[in-house]
Formats: structure tokens, C-alpha cells, sequence
């Protein structure tokens, strides 16, 4: 696929810049720094359940996540995680704490970061949207079953099960 200048609208050559391949236009000058995308998601717990969402569109058609989406450029990355988390499943949560960082170069929409934030439901009805076929809280069993997304979705639902896990091993 042919890619344009940003600046004047020319075509892209690929050209070795910094010991890197970039695309460059041979008219203005200007490089196409690729950077990853910037995502924030919830990890929100009840009753030993996790809330998670089952994709209703591509990529990863009918594979299940924690509520997550892009961080808008004016945009806080925990406000991002609540906002998603309301679009996503009619939930409103607040932020308790960060977990973790993950970072993905599975997804044909670009490579990306995770930022992943434990919280907790403040209120709102669990609605499913156009983009989800199913959504609510399942428990470590009925998740080993479950088909899951990448883009980290997949380990960031194995390190929640592996902490689980941990958790029951230290009770028993
Ligand atoms: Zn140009």
C-alpha cells in the first residue's frame, strides 16, 4: 500500500534514517516516525469474577478482553480506562490503583501500549453495546474456556488467572 506525505501530499519512498527503515518524502523532507499506540483498561473484580467483554467486531471477532480503548490526544490515560469502561459496559468505575504495563505488535491497527488499572464499580447497569456480543463477570473456570484477543488481552486475562491462583494456593 502506497503511503502519502503528511506535510505536502507526495508519495513515500523507504529510505534508511538512523539505522532504522522509514518512510521519507524525497520532496519536503519529511520522515514517518511510527510510535505505538497508547491504550488504558480496567481490571474490575467481584467476587472472585473478572469483568470482560466479548469482541462484536474485527480484529478478534468473538475473542474476549478487560475494557480498554485508545487514550484520546487531551486525554488522561486513567479518565481513557473509565470512559472506555462506560462505552464499553455501561459501568461506571473509579481507578483504585496501575497494575501494569503491556505492550502488543499483534494488532493490524499498529503496535500499542496497555495501561492496565485495577477498579472498582460505582455504578451504572451492565449494557451490551453494537461492538460486543456478550459482557459480565466470569469466573477462572468459564475464562479458561474463553477464546481471547491480542494485543495483550490474552495475558493480561493469564496474569489476573496466575494471580488468582497464587491467591488460593496462600488460603488453602
Ligand atoms: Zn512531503
Amino acid at each position: 500500500m502506497e503511503h502519502y506525505c503528511h506535510e505536502c501530499g507526495k508519495p513515500l519512498t523507504i529510505r534508511m534514517v538512523d539505522g532504522r527503515v522509514r518512510e521519507v518524502c524525497e520532496d519536503c523532507g519529511w520522515i514517518n516516525y511510527e510510535q505505538r499506540k497508547v491504550s488504558a483498561g480496567v481490571r474490575v473484580q467481584s467476587d472472585g469474577r473478572l469483568l470482560l467483554v466479548q469482541r462484536g467486531i474485527e480484529p478478534w471477532y468473538g475473542s474476549w478482553y478487560m475494557p480498554a480503548g485508545f487514550v484520546e490526544v487531551d486525554e488522561e490515560p486513567d479518565q481513557a480506562a473509565v470512559r472506555e469502561t462506560f462505552e464499553e459496559t455501561g459501568l461506571q468505575v473509579s481507578i483504585k490503583k496501575f497494575v501494569d504495563v503491556y505492550t502488543y505488535s499483534d494488532d493490524p491497527r499498529g503496535n500499542g501500549i496497555v495501561l492496565l488499572y485495577d477498579a472498582e464499580v460505582t455504578g451504572g447497569e451492565l449494557t451490551i453495546t453494537s461492538e460486543a456480543l456478550q459482557v459480565g463477570f466470569y469466573s477462572p473456570e468459564e475464562i479458561k474456556e474463553m477464546p481471547l484477543t491480542g494485543a495483550s488481552g490474552d495475558r493480561q486475562v493469564r496474569d489476573w488467572l496466575n494471580s488468582r491462583m497464587a491467591l488460593m494456593k496462600e488460603q488453602e
